[in-house]
């Protein structure tokens, strides 16, 4: 599971899911602080047995200011592929009153899936997140692909992830 909050500030580019969006205010941190790419990131470590991000993207460390979380998940997709796993399910909500996520989800889920190595245009034809976000422009849902429950059943070279 993977959980990030960051602060919102004036003279900050608000960037969600690799997408920047247009806001009076952006979220404050180190690298971009892409809240939900954080999340993504967090919870493949973690769901792998590897630590959390901290651990391997230190905060305070000045490599990376100003960083596309979307390079780090790449990253963090690479050790955990090293260790043996690969991603097959996120499932995120994005909590924010505002702005409206729901024109952005689309380029969001692509972001993510491709920071992942996922193959989103196989798994897209069940379109899953679509119902998830319905009637609110707060809940961002990235659903993937398979429930995390049949995947335990078939192997343990899977890792789900839910953030
Ligand atoms: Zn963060």
């Amino acid at each position: 599971m993977g959980y990030d909050v960051h602060p919102l500030r004036e003279g900050r580019a608000l960037i969600i899911g690799g997408v920047r969006i247009e806001h009076p205010t952006g979220l404050d941190g180190q690298s971009d602080a892409d809240v939900l790419t954080h999340a993504v990131i967090d919870s493949v470590l973690g769901a792998a047995g590897l630590g959390d991000i901290g651990a391997h993207f230190p905060p305070d460390d000045a490599r990376y200011r100003g960083a596309s979380s979307l390079d780090l998940l790449a990253e963090a997709t690479r050790v955990v592929a090293t260790a043996g796993y690969r991603v097959v399910n996120v499932d995120s909500t994005v909590v924010a009153q505002a702005p409206r996520l729901g024109p952005h989800l689309g380029e969001m889920t692509r972001n993510i899936a491709r920071g992942l190595g996922l193959d989103l245009n196989r798994r897209a034809r069940r379109r899953p997140h679509r119902r998830s976000v319905k009637g609110s422009p707060r809940n961002l849902g990235a659903r993937l692909s398979n429930p995390l429950r049949s995947l335990r059943r078939r192997s343990s070279d899977f890792v789900g992830i839910k953030t």
